[in-house]
């Protein structure tokens, strides 16, 4: 079983209420072989919502409200679907401050990215679970 950002199965939970669809992806949860997760509404986010970025430990959005909180939440909950499961791959949205591998933007919402990854990210893999990105 692999894990998914659910924007990228057609769930429209991304801050702006739209989806990320691959087809590919869909197909996986189709299947049974993917569960699809969300960690930012997990943590309690609405959709829509403002954009948020990561600025070193913390998330903070675009005007300013530290969301950090409820975005360690949403990776907690993910890390808690992913053990349970025993998921060894994620298959996660490039860029995004949860669920970006390698690239996320510089907290600056100015479009440049940084190396880093998303909190949730960021978690999987300190549990031993190895994370792409869509492309
Ligand atoms: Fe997609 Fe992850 Fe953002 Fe949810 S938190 S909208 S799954 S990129």
């Amino acid at each position: 079983m692999i894990l998914v950002s659910a924007c990228l199965a057609g769930m429209k939970c991304r801050y702006d209420g739209n989806d990320t669809f691959k087809q590919d992806i869909f197909d996986l949860v189709l299947k049974g072989e993917a569960i699809p997760v969300c960690p930012e509404t997990m943590g309690g986010l609405e959709v829509p919502r403002e954009p948020a970025e990561r600025v070193g430990d913390k998330v903070i959005s675009k005007s300013g409200r530290d969301v950090t909180i409820e975005f360690k939440k949403g990776a907690e909950k993910t890390l808690e679907i992913a053990l349970i499961n025993k998921i060894e791959l994620a298959i996660l949205k490039s860029k995004s401050p949860s669920c970006g591998v390698s690239k996320i933007y510089d907290g600056s919402f100015s479009s440049k990215l940084i190396p880093g990854n998303g909190i949730t990210t960021e978690l999987l893999m300190k549990n031993g679970i190895r994370v792409i990105n869509e492309k």
